[in-house]
């Protein structure tokens, strides 16, 4: 081996490789990453050379393969590139170390940890890990001949002749004792699947390929299928349900940008402050990071950016505040819009079927974003309890379309046709009975009789059932249509619900009370609870008996008030003391308990076992009234049952 020539890397080198070595000492790992990203991009440009006519012979397949002499501590990355002529290796390996070591240094002052691990230091990283270095190359040029550099991170290098015969090259490093780690095959395996796993070229190591390669989002839309997109994602994502949709993110300009955004099914428990998604840079592996690219209300969302635009070398803080980075962020912001609106305008069951799931994040999205909400704001539905068309058992409900307005039925869901509708829709349908009231309902469970009683009469009810409905969303569309006003069924007794009855006429010439008053006197006295407002009101109904003789509402502004105090504590909200009791005085059961009283004070003084069988019966006509809400504490619930079977006794007696 014949020593062509001697020499020192001409530049400042000595304080170089300290520098590497020690600024880069938590992240030693990216080395194989570069080694892997030069040797793909010599795989390329031994392609372009032979489209280009230079360069001799046939261009094999790429391939990069990764061995390891354990003996000798030795790792090498070996490409069929487009190889280094002597001058190459001196221009590009000697002279470029000066540069690009020089930017290095310049970079790494200016922007300081920040940049650790976003930066390429390319083929000098090697020297983080390695004692020496060595190249081994033979150029694709016609008539090139083998050449071999080796360098010890001394300033020194050595270039000779090599034997090589086949073009391409092979950097071997020498592994310093404290890197033995990179001889271990699991780490290499794993180091390969994190950052190169979607080169696009074969990586072998140990006699198979180790790296996916198709990198999806880099091809046309067009081109692709259902099911590569959810064969990707099951990739990426092992053991997680199937996305409900995705964004295909594809573009040359202003920016490039490609990428795919994948909607996944949300669970309660998703942190939704925790990015999910994968930052790329030409394919290769950035990091997990992307919060200064993905505005925050896109966090949830899975897959992966891919751009060479996005700034890797500067700081978190600048990456936030530089222009392409907020253009791209607009820009994801709108794709995913568009997406939205159209799977809403040409698959509606397919957009109300996601809906349940994505709804959240649209809101979340429409109360963080302006620019999304005027995007999305048309797309959010609400689930109704409005039938457009009388439901049968046998006939699933299918997407209907009535004069009042759209409403969608779901025949996917379970419990199969829940019907959804926008809150435009909403309005339009119900302008002359709800007086831009929207009446809502959070949980079917507790507030079912209240809904009954809507429907009954009628009123259209829209389900708002999930944490950011009642904490957030509601507040922010009263900010919003400031003439509309959001009312839970059960906050008050719509008047529509209610009826002018006789009750308020003077029934008794002696104490000139009405028999409303003398029914809440009655149940002042049998509940003695002052914090307890109670209230008479005859519901309406076509069958009394139907509805409930006693309701238990909680005003909204007061309501409000105390779920706003529970979630600044983090508790949740007690049932609140002071809330409304309104007897229905059109109910048989408080007629009787009326005339049971009266009869009982007609006949004598002290308390009759009439009137502690009517003081009973308020009492548990108010239970009753709390079991509905589902408010009942463990003492209430004690006495409830002990007054149960108290009565069940006199009654079977
Ligand atoms: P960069 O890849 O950013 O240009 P590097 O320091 O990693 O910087 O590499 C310097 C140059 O050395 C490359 O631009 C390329 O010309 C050459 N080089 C490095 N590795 C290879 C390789 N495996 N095959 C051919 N040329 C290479």
């Amino acid at each position: 081996m014949a020593v062509l020539e001697k020499g020192n890397i001409t530049i400042h080198t000595e304080n170089i490789f300290p520098i590497i070595k020690k600024s880069l000492y938590t992240d030693h790992e990216i080395f194989l990453r570069e080694l892997i990203s030069n040797a793909v991009d010599a795989i390329a440009k031994r392609k372009m050379a032979s489209l280009a006519g230079e360069g001799s012979g046939e261009v094999p397949e790429g391939k990069i393969t990764i061995t390891v002499d354990k003996d000798k501590k030795t790792l090498s990355v070996s490409d069929n590139g487009i190889g280094m002529t002597a001058d190459e290796v001196k221009k590009y390996i000697n002279q470029v170390a000066f540069s690009s070591a020089e930017e290095f240094i310049q970079k790494y002052e200016k922007s300081g940890q920040d940049l650790i691990g976003h930066f390429g230091l390319g083929f000098y990283s090697a020297f983080m890990v390695a004692k020496l270095v060595e190249i081994d190359t033979l150029s694709c040029q016609e008539g090139a001949s083998g050449i071999h550099w080796s360098c010890d991170g001394s300033p020194g290098f050595e270039l000779s002749d090599s034997e090589r015969p086949e073009v391409g090259t092979t950097i071997t490093l020498t592994l310093l004792e404290e890197e033995k780690e990179y001889l271990e095959s699991a780490r290499i395996k794993n180091l390969v699947k994190t950052y190169s796993d979607f080169m696009p070229v074969a990586i072998e190591f140990e006699n198979s390929v180790i790296n996916k390669q198709r990198a999806l989002w880099k091809e046309s839309p067009q081109n692709l299928t259902k099911e590569d997109y959810l064969e990707l994602y099951r990739y990426l994502y092992p053991f997680q349900e199937d996305p409900l949709l995705w964004v295909h993110l594809n573009t040359d300009y202003p920016f490039l940008l490609n990428g795919i955004l994948y909607f996944p099914k949300l669970k309660p428990d998703v942190d939704v402050n925790k990015g999910q998604i994968k930052l790329f840079c030409n394919q290769v592996f950035v990091s997990d990071h992307c919060e200064e690219v993905i505005p925050e209300f896109l966090m949830p969302l899975r897959g992966m950016i891919d751009s060479t635009d996005i700034p890797l070398n500067v700081s978190r803080s600048a990456l936030t505040n530089h222009r392409t980075v907020r253009r791209i962020s607009d820009y994801i912001t709108k794709k995913v819009a568009d997406r939205l609106k159209s799977l809403y305008n040409e698959e509606r069951k397919e957009y109300i079927r996601c809906w349940e799931d994505v709804g959240t994040f649209v809101k979340f999205g429409a109360l963080k974003d302006e620019k999304f909400k005027k995007q999305v704001e048309d797309l959010i539905l609400y689930r109704t309890t409005y039938q457009s068309t009388p439901s049968t058992q046998d006939t699933p409900k299918v997407q209907v379309e009535s004069k009042e307005g759209d409403v969608w039925e779901d025949v996917k869901t379970e419990d199969n046709g829940k019907p959804y509708t926008s809150l435009k829709e909403y309005l339009d349908r119900n302008k002359e009975s709800h007086e831009n009231r929207v009446f809502y309902c959070t949980n079917q469970d507790t507030q079912g009789t209240y809904v009954q009683l809507y429907q009954n009469q009628g009123l259209e009810v829209l389900f708002m059932d999930s944490f950011i409905d009642t904490n957030y969303f509601i507040p922010f569309l009263e900010r919003e249509y400031k003439d509309i006003k959001f009312s839970r069924v059960d906050s008050e007794l719509d008047k529509t619900l209610v009826e002018e009855d006789k009750a308020g006429e003077i029934v008794d010439p002696n104490t000139n009370k009405s028999r409303n008053q003398e029914i809440k006197e009655l149940f002042e006295k049998a509940l003695n609870k002052p914090k307890v407002n109670i209230r008479t009101q005859a519901i309406k109904s076509e069958d009394s008996q139907a509805t409930p003789p006693a309701m238990v509402l909680l005003p909204e502004a007061m309501r409000r008030m105390q779920e706003m105090t529970a979630m600044i504590q983090q508790q949740t909200m007690a049932f609140p003391e002071e809330h409304i009791l309104a007897i229905n005085t059109a109910h048989p059961l408080i007629e009787n308990i009326y005339q049971m009283s009266k009869g009982s004070i007609i006949q004598g003084s002290g308390e009759s076992p009439a009137a502690a069988l009517a003081k009973s019966a308020c009492q548990h006509v108010y239970d009753l009234a709390l079991v509905a809400q589902r408010a009942f504490d463990a003492e209430g619930m004690k006495g409830f049952v002990q007054r149960s079977n108290q009565l069940l006794t006199q009654l079977t007696k």
